[in-house]
C-alpha cells in the first residue's frame, strides 16, 4: 500500500528525517554538542573554552583519546541544572532529526562513584523537570534506563538497582536498567541475581553485549535476562546465536558508526547489520554517543540506507523495529506505530 506513494524523486534524507523513529540507544552524557560544551564551560571554567577548542575535542584518532573526551565532558556536569540543561537540549536535537520516542541511559554508576556531592534525586529531579517541559515543548517523550558501570563490580551495580527500584515510583519514567562498561573485565554472568531482582521489582533489563567481546558475552546477556542487547556486533559470529535472537526476536540496538568509530568493527563494508535484517533479526538502529561519533540517528538512517542499500519500506520497518522493541506502554506504543504505518 505505501509504495505507491514513494515517488522515485523523493528527497530520501528528508524522507528519512520525517520518518518517526524512536531512538533506544543513547548515553544521555554522551549527547553534549560542542556548543552545550561551550555553555558548561562558561559556568565552571575560570577560562571558559572556546567553541574550535571545544569542538577540536570532539577530534580523536584512537578510542583513549575519546575516552579523554568523554572524561573532559563529564568533567563539565558539575551541578544538577547542567544535568536538566544537558537533557533539554538532548531532546531538542531528538525532535528535529523525527525522533519520536528515546530510551535514554543515565550513568548512575558514574554518578554514585566520582559524584557525591550530586545525590541521584537532585539529579533526577532536575532532568524530570527538563524533560517534562522539552517533551511539551517538542512532542518527544523520553524513558530513563537506569545504568550500572559492569567493571566497577557486583556491589556497585546492585546499589545502583536497588536504588533504580526505590525510585521507580517517584519518577515513573525510569523504564529500566543495564549494564555498560568494559565488557572483557566484566562478563555479565555475575550479574544474574541483581537482574532478577531488578525484574521482580518491575524493571525492564538491557545490557551492552558482543560490543568488543564474542558471542559468548551475548549468551551470557541473555542467560542474565536481558530482554534488549546493546551492539550485539560479535552475534555474526554463532549461528546457533542467531537463530536463538531470530527465534525469539530479542531487539538488538545496533549502533553501526559507534562500532567503527570505537575500531570494534574495522570498515562499514563488514558490519552485519544487513545480514542481520536479511537473517530475520529484530535490528534497531542507534546512535550511542552522536557528537563524540560525529552521527546522530537520522545521520545513522541516512548512512545504513545509502551504504547497505536498504529500501524505503525496510527503513519504515526499522522505525517500527525501534518503536515495537521500545519499554512505552501499549497506548503510546500503538499511536507510534500507527504513525510510522501511515507515514508518507
Ligand atoms: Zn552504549
Amino acid at each position: 500500500m505505501a509504495r505507491g506513494r514513494l515517488q522515485p524523486e523523493i528527497d530520501i534524507p528528508d524522507w528519512l528525517r520525517r520518518l518517526p523513529k524512536a531512538e533506544l540507544h543513547l548515553h544521555l552524557e554522551g549527547t553534549i554538542t560542542p556548543e552545550t560544551l561551550v555553555v558548561l564551560s562558561k559556568r565552571h571554567d575560570a577560562v571558559p573554552l572556546t567553541l574550535e577548542a571545544a569542538r577540536k575535542l570532539y577530534v580523536y584518532e584512537n578510542f583513549r583519546a575519546f575516552l579523554m573526551t568523554f572524561k573532559a565532558v563529564s568533567e563539565r556536569l558539575q551541578t544538577p541544572d547542567d544535568y536538566a540543561f544537558i537533557t533539554h537540549e538532548m531532546i531538542r536535537e531528538l525532535a528535529a532529526q523525527g525522533v519520536v520516542h528515546a530510551e535514554v541511559y543515565i550513568s548512575w554508576g558514574i554518578l554514585m562513584r566520582f559524584k557525591p556531592q550530586l545525590t541521584i534525586v537532585a539529579v533526577m529531579d532536575a532532568v524530570e523537570a527538563a524533560r517534562k517541559k522539552a517533551e511539551k515543548e517538542f512532542g518527544t517523550s523520553v524513558l530513563w534506563i537506569i545504568d550500572a558501570v559492569r567493571h566497577f563490580g557486583l556491589e556497585e551495580a546492585a546499589a545502583v538497582f536497588q536504588l533504580a527500584a526505590q525510585l521507580k515510583d517517584q519518577y515513573p519514567s525510569i523504564a529500566g536498567i543495564g549494564i555498560g562498561g568494559d565488557e572483557a573485565l566484566g562478563p555479565a554472568g555475575p550479574f544474574r541475581e541483581i537482574y532478577a531482582e531488578a525484574k521482580a521489582a518491575g524493571l525492564r533489563l538491557t545490557a551492552h553485549a558482543g560490543e568488543s567481546m564474542g558471542p559468548e558475552s551475548i549468551w551470557s546477556a541473555l542467560n542474565i535476562g536481558a530482554e534488549r542487547i546493546g551492539h550485539a556486533l560479535s552475534a555474526q559470529h554463532d549461528p546457533e546465536l542467531m537463530a536463538i535472537l531470530a527465534e525469539r526476536q530479542i531487539p538488538l540496538e545496533l549502533n553501526v558508526t559507534s562500532n567503527i568509530r570505537t575500531g570494534c568493527c574495522s570498515e562499514y563494508d563488514i558490519h552485519p547489520v544487513k545480514d542481520y535484517f536479511e537473517s530475520g533479526l529484530m535490528v534497531t538502529i542507534n546512535s550511542d554517543d552522536p557528537p563524540m561519533f560525529g552521527s546522530h540517528l537520522l545521520d545513522e538512517y541516512i548512512l545504513v540506507q545509502e551504504k547497505f542499500g536498504f529500501t524505503l519500506e525496510q527503513m519504515r520497518e526499522l522505525a517500527a523495529n525501534s518503536v515495537e522493541a521500545s519499554f512505552l506502554g501499549p497506548e503510546r506504543k500503538l499511536k507510534l506505530l500507527g504513525m510510522v504505518e501511515q507515514f508518507s
